[in-house]
């Protein structure tokens, strides 16, 4: 998929679009001096993030970002704008390290190279702790006047309240799901129908989710592993189930995307039969009751808190298998 470049290119999400792209016209006096775009994973706040830096240094006459001036092609391109500096948790992290705030203070006060403004990202804002947070607040709160943070953030709960309360916040949704069916179906012309069908039906209206089946195809195995799992489940097959969920030991995340698309996949079969549905689903919601298609979803919660509360992989999976079990059984 090529990336998106331009404030149209998003679909849905028209309240935080129109007050982005209006703040960061030529002459604007809306401008703010931080951002904070949260919103469940995979509804384009990175994207969008990406786009509103752009439009802060691009050079096009009116509509901002033009995606065609070097400045554009820079923030869009594979090195990066000068003046667009993006911070992350590093990779292996749980915390967002105070020292990356203490590099964020000094590179603030530094004036942009190229444009006349400077824009500070910083990605997951939540996995910033107290410590962390407060090193921040004093810049985030008057930053000099070329300076724009723009933070995004998946959980605006797990963030210290003193963040949002000095930003302008705006919240991302996921789109209809009819609405994410012709966008996909404009971003990824070349994709047979079956497959367009299977991303919808892994991510619904979240189009990260959906761009994620398509593009990784991982993601696409353990989804392909999710439906195996609830087929074995309404079909009786015990030995089938355990297959299905053998291969998920060892990797917590990956066990935690798995228990989502199992619940979308539960939703989606209790709703079959009201709304249009893949076939998949209907074929599955002919199997499996809507009692059992609760009481999965229950066990996994269940199993969601246990991945918080950091109790340990096998002990888990061998609970979801044996609550699985008693599901098929009743
Ligand atoms: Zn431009």
């Amino acid at each position: 998929m090529e990336s998106i470049t331009r404030f149209d290119g998003f679909v849905g999400n028209a309240h935080p679009v129109s007050v982005l792209r209006r703040a960061t016209a030529p002459g604007s006096r809306t401008l703010g001096h931080a951002y904070l775009l949260h919103g469940t994973a995979g509804t384009g706040k990175k994207t969008l993030a990406a786009v509103t830096a752009a439009a802060l240094v691009c050079q096009g006459e009116d509509d901002r970002p033009c995606g065609e001036c070097p400045a554009c092609k820079k923030a869009f391109g594979a090195f990066g704008h000068p003046d667009i500096l993006v911070f992350r948790t590093p990779e292996g992290k749980t915390q967002f390290p105070v020292e990356l705030i203490r590099e964020i203070r000094r590179q603030a006060y530094i004036r942009p190279n190229e444009s006349e403004k400077k824009v500070i990202l910083i990605q997951n804002a939540e996995m910033m702790n107290v410590a962390s947070a407060n090193a921040l607040l004093k810049v985030l709160e008057e930053p000099p006047e070329h300076l724009v943070f723009i933070l995004t953030c998946d959980n605006l709960s797990a963030l210290p309240e003193t963040i949002p309360s000095r930003c302008i916040c705006l919240e991302l949704h996921e789109v209809a799901p009819r609405r994410a069916e012709q966008w996909l179906l404009r971003h990824f012309p070349e994709e047979s129908a079956d497959r367009l069908e299977g991303a919808l039906l892994c991510g619904g209206g979240n189009l990260g989710k959906c761009i994620r089946f398509l593009e990784d195809e991982a993601t696409q195995k353990l989804f392909e592993r999710a439906i195996e799992l609830c087929r074995a489940l309404s079909d009786g097959r015990e030995y089938d189930l355990l297959v299905s969920l053998a291969p998920l030991e060892g990797n917590r995340d990956q066990f935690a995307d798995f228990l989502s698309m199992v619940d979308r996949l539960v939703c989606e079969t209790a709703k079959a039969g009201f709304v249009s549905s893949s076939r998949e689903a209907v074929s599955l919601a002919a199997r499996l009751s809507p009692g059992r298609a609760v009481r999965v979803h229950q066990l996994g919660n269940e199993m969601r808190r246990g991945l918080k509360a950091n109790v340990s992989l096998s002990l888990l999976l061998a609970v979801y298998s044996s609550g699985l079990k008693t599901i098929m059984e009743t």
